[in-house]
């Protein structure tokens, strides 16, 4: 006959008296440390999908796209998938509003199946009156107005939208014909900003 070894025999009397070591999960919820790193979720008030979380993820575990509703809202997506997340926090410390994503104390991530394992945000885009690509979401425009300040009056992009939001300028309608000067004065993506100052500047190429 073996007889135990005297530490596992020190264990177990002792834990007669103490209780056991391991917590009673799943009979009671483990108490959760300040510091836990657990799911992480975005605020939708806060966030302004501008994707600096994206660009500092190094497990490439948020997906960015864009969208078109039916009812003609351009959106952008960002798609942060939980079953890829190693947890790091960079996405938080990151993010460009400070607010906008937070890795909360949920640590019970099982499930059925990858495709319920997300956590998603959606922002309106303001799309180039010239070319309909994107330029960048409405909220994070708003963002970047209220930092600037009296500043943002010098960017003709910023001023521009600033009047849409005030309702002094609607948006006119896209057409097909060539650029020309008076583009400088329309909303429009770094893309077609540039064409059309270089149009300004130096004439048709
Ligand atoms: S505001 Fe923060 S959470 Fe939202 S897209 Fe930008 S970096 Fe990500
Ligand atoms: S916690 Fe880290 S891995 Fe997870 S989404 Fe944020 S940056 Fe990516």
């Amino acid at each position: 006959m073996k007889w135990p070894k005297l530490r596992e025999l020190k264990e177990a009397l002792t834990s007669l008296v103490k209780g056991p070591y391991t917590h009673p999960f799943p009979a009671r919820p483990t108490p959760i440390p300040d510091n836990l790193r657990g799911k992480p979720e975005y605020d939708p008030e806060h966030c302004v999908g501008c994707g600096a979380c994206a660009e500092v993820c190094p497990a490439r575990a948020i997906e960015v796209s864009e969208a078109v509703h039916s009812d003609g809202r351009r959106v952008r997506r960002l798609v942060l998938h939980w079953d890829v997340c190693i947890f790091c926090g960079e996405c938080e410390r990151c993010c460009t509003t400070g607010q906008g994503i937070r890795l909360s104390s949920k640590y019970e991530l099982s499930g059925f199946s990858r495709a319920e394992m997300v956590e998603s945000v959606e922002k309106e885009i303001i799309a180039c009156e010239l070319c309909g690509r994107g330029i960048a979401p409405r909220d994070h425009l708003r963002w970047i107005q209220r930092r600037l300040g009296p500043l943002a009056w010098s960017n003709v992009t910023l001023t521009l939208f600033s009047h849409q939001e005030l309702g002094l300028r609607a948006a006119p309608p896209r057409d097909e014909r060539p650029l020309n000067r008076s583009d400088i004065q329309r909303l429009l993506c770094p893309a077609c900003r540039r064409s059309v100052t270089l149009l300004d500047e130096w004439g048709p190429l």
